[in-house]
């Protein structure tokens, strides 16, 4: 895979500080059953980083002493992970919300048939890939078989009530094909609940539009393919200052699987680490008893992917 870290420091992006924390992302493992092209955590089926049950508890210990309102667990597919269901039920129990980011096609996988009445019986919140209403569209990103697999998933999830009770979120996720900014997201959510409603009766709650990242498997198929510099261009001259309040790392804190900490998921797959205290990396362990509000956060050429547009985080559309 091509490097793209060392092409993400043309242009000095904004100086931005944190504000104050509410969401943990955890990044459980980077195995994944799938292999999308566009994935920015280069996950798959050969990748063998996980988090162990001690770190899953040292989350925990954060989430608690931290009153943590957001527990947002990402991967890979984060439920092949053997302490998923500890660190749901656990959080669960102390009120803290919980966020699975779920491929869709998990929830067949052997060992994982139980899954979806399993996140009903917790109530936690389901954002789901889908790149498209369309088959061949979310294949050529996301492999053969995905798109069939992801739409008996979402029938699964609203059969348990998920898009329909207003206890059970179920929102969807939106990145364009190729080097291109995404549409608006209001729009598209219209036409993804016209088409999956007409085709599937499928419901789903709301549609995250996010940009596509110029680092790992799509960064590195941009540079392959000479398209690198004209889409950092393009991410460039399509910033907006006003993005700058509320992008996601002001009031979230990426841990990856080993506990050390990052302003954000693309910075922990970039390695670069959040700083403190001028230390070169942080353990999750050594910030229970720190405040984070006001520190520096750690930023390159990539931010611009969030900044672009009517801009980008994990939770869609900053505009
Ligand atoms: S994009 Fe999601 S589903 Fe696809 S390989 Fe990456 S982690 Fe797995
Ligand atoms: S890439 Fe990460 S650090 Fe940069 S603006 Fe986006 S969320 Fe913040």
């Amino acid at each position: 895979m091509r490097d793209t870290l060392s092409l993400l420091d043309q242009v000095p992006f904004p100086a931005i500080r944190r504000g104050k924390l509410d969401t943990l992302q955890v990044n459980v493992g980077y195995r994944c059953n799938q292999s999308c092209f566009h994935c920015h955590v280069n996950a798959g089926p050969n990748r063998t980083e996980e988090m162990s049950a001690q770190v899953a508890d040292v989350v925990l210990d954060f989430v608690k002493r931290r009153r943590i309102a957001m527990l947002d667990i990402t991967g890979g597919a984060p439920e092949l992970n053997a302490n998923f269901r500890h660190l749901v039920t656990e959080a669960r129990k102390l009120g803290t919300k919980v966020m699975d980011r779920c491929n869709l096609t998990i929830l067949e996988q052997p060992g994982q048939e139980d899954l979806a009445e399993f996140l009903c019986e917790h109530r936690v919140e389901v954002v789901a890939s889908m790149p498209c209403y369309l088959q061949d569209n979310v294949e050529r990103q996301r492999g053969k078989g995905v798109f069939d697999g992801s739409i008996r998933g979402l029938k699964k999830l609203n059969a348990l009530g998920f898009g329909r009770d207003p206890r059970l979120t179920l929102n969807l996720v939106y990145n364009p094909q190729g080097p291109a900014l995404p549409p608006p997201q209001a729009s598209l959510e219209a036409d993804y609940k016209r088409v999956l409603g007409e085709n599937y009766g499928i419901v789903f709650n709301k549609l995250f539009v996010l940009a596509n990242m110029p680092i790992q498997r799509f960064g590195s198929t941009l540079v392959s393919k000479g398209q690198f510099g004209d889409y950092m261009k393009l991410l460039r001259s399509s910033h907006s200052d006003a993005n700058l309040d509320s992008v996601m790392c002001r009031s979230l804190v990426s841990v990856d699987w080993q506990g050390y900490l990052y302003d954000c998921d693309f910075n922990q797959m970039l390695g670069l680490p959040l700083r403190i205290a001028g230390k070169p990396r942080a353990h999750l362990r050594d910030a229970i008893g720190r405040d984070l509000d006001g520190n520096a956060i750690v930023v390159r050429d990539h931010c611009y992917g969030c900044t672009a547009g009517q801009g980008s985080s994990c939770g869609g559309a900053l505009a």
